[in-house]
């Protein structure tokens, strides 16, 4: 058994398997984008409303960039869920996503600048600085807002935050910026090999 298979066995991951469970239901009842981010904002909150069921395998901060750990991937790749790990300090090139997306902070705080191109194509801030909170929940598409930066919102601590997207996002070909607006193609993939096993349920029997 890996490393993380032993690790798994410590919490329980029932709570991300209602969680996919409900999401799948979700994309196949939503009439459109907006029906999901409204549903899927309320059951990510209720998801990172509770600190104790992310494995420690998928929580562990690396000492010069940010991890991507995937949590679980739709069989469909309609959806995919992220946790995403930030040591002090760390963040994000400006990126955009391509798909629908919501971040929700499960530990710690999460620094979010959004933007948007100019009349001259380059990219300024659009609006303030957000500053997330455990427990709080954003949504980015190119619909309503695609392109940001993420960073670490506490300066001397990990914190956490589940990303659910709309595609197998670590496979997704997308876009990093420069601030005069010229972007540069990249796909993020993942940090981890193994993902957190969802789906023995003789753990609750
Ligand atoms: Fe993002």
């Amino acid at each position: 058994m890996s490393v993380a298979a032993l690790l798994d066995r410590r919490v329980d991951t029932s709570r991300l398997r209602g969680f996919v469970i409900a999401l799948a239901d979700l994309l196949a009842a939503a009439r459109d984008e907006q029906a999901i981010l409204d549903a899927g904002s309320a059951l990510l909150a209720r998801l990172i409303g509770r600190d104790d069921w992310l494995p420690e395998a998928f929580a562990r901060p690396h000492p010069h960039r940010y991890q991507q750990y995937l949590l679980h991937c739709d069989s469909r790749e309609r959806f995919s869920v992220v946790s995403f790990v930030w040591g002090p300090g760390q963040a994000t090139p400006i990126h955009d996503h391509t798909v629908w997306g919501l971040v929700g902070v499960l530990r710690g705080a999460e620094r979010v600048e959004r933007f948007r191109r100019n009349e001259r194509g380059a990219l300024v801030a659009d609006g303030e600085p957000m500053l997330l909170r455990a427990g709080e929940v954003d949504a980015v598409s190119p619909r309503i807002g695609d392109i940001h930066r993420v960073s670490n919102g506490l300066a001397d601590a990990p914190s956490i935050s589940i990303h659910v997207y709309g595609a197998n996002i670590g496979g997704v070909e997308r876009s990093t910026y420069a601030v005069d607006g010229r972007p540069s193609s990249f796909v993020s993939g993942y940090a981890n090999g193994d993902l957190p096993n969802l789906w023995d349920r003789s753990r609750a029997l």
